[in-house]
This record gives structure tokens, sequence and C-alpha cells, in this order.
């Protein structure tokens, strides 16, 4: 395994759009792993692909309840209710802002075997979910933030 770079915000990289992964390759594998290793250097919630420069979808998310998802090619299949609270990112160091976003998230996506799967999340988790996923549409939470603030 190795620690990835993680770009940060003014990055062209962070606003492409991701292209879906066919086939999950060892390559993919490999990728899988680095964003795992990265994620954790780096004391955080969830990793995209684009975060570390890769334009594909693929986002890990490690939280104290869930333990450690992976998720290719994810997709928010249901959602309900709302949260309003702390948002945060490794690419956008320093900084915090208040968000609202939806309770409860379903996302489908592939596993690292290729098989599809559901799971469903809510508060944190939820929240990790859409925060990922949008970073795979080039989307940043401070492009939706209420207020920001430093530390
Ligand atoms: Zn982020």
């Amino acid at each position: 395994m190795a620690k990835l770079k993680i770009l940060k915000i003014g990055d062209s990289t962070l606003r492409k759009v991701c292209r879906p992964v066919d086939t999950v390759t060892p390559r993919i594998r490999t990728l899988l792993d680095d964003m795992i290793e990265t994620m954790r250097a780096a004391d955080g919630v969830g990793l995209a692909a684009p975060q570390v420069g890769v334009l594909r979808r693929v986002v890990v998310i490690e939280t104290p309840d869930e333990g450690l998802i992976e998720l290719i090619n994810p997709k928010i299949i249901a959602f309900s209710g709302e949260q309003e609270s702390e948002e945060g990112c490794l690419s956008i160091p320093g900084r915090w802002g208040t968000t609202k976003r939806p309770m409860h998230v379903t996302v489908r996506a592939m596993n690292r075997k290729g098989e599809t799967f559901d799971i469903t999340g809510s508060g944190l988790l939820a929240k990790a979910f859409c925060h990922e996923i949008d970073h795979l549409d080039g989307k940043l939470y401070t492009d939706i933030a209420i207020k920001m603030h430093d530390n």
C-alpha cells in the first residue's frame, strides 16, 4: 500500500466529472487500498478518488459505527429527512461549513469483487455518502454550505 497525495481546493482535478469503473481490476483494488491508507493517515471519514488525482468513481468511507465501506460507481437511489450539521473535507484543510443534507441515504454500488450491493446510512454516514459522491461529479461541500468558518 502507498500513501497518496491529497489534492487541495483550487486544483482543477477536483472539479472534473469522474468516469465509471467497468471492471474491478487489480489496479482498482490497489487504488482502494491506497485510498484507505491515505484516508486513515489523514484522519478522515471519507476520501474520493479525484482527491488523489484519479478520475474514477471510487470512494472509501470509515466511520466509528459502520467501519470501512468501499464504494465503486456509487449512486444514491433513495433519501429522506434532513440534517443541518458541520462538514469538512481533506481537500479543504482547516475550514468547516454548515450544510443541509438528507438524514437517511441509500446507495447502490459495487464492492471490490464486482458485486452490486445496497447500503443505507443515517446521520454522519448519510452525510459522508452525499459528500463523497458529490466529489465524483466535481462538487465540493463549499458549493452548498450555508455558512463557512475556520478551525
Ligand atoms: Zn471531501
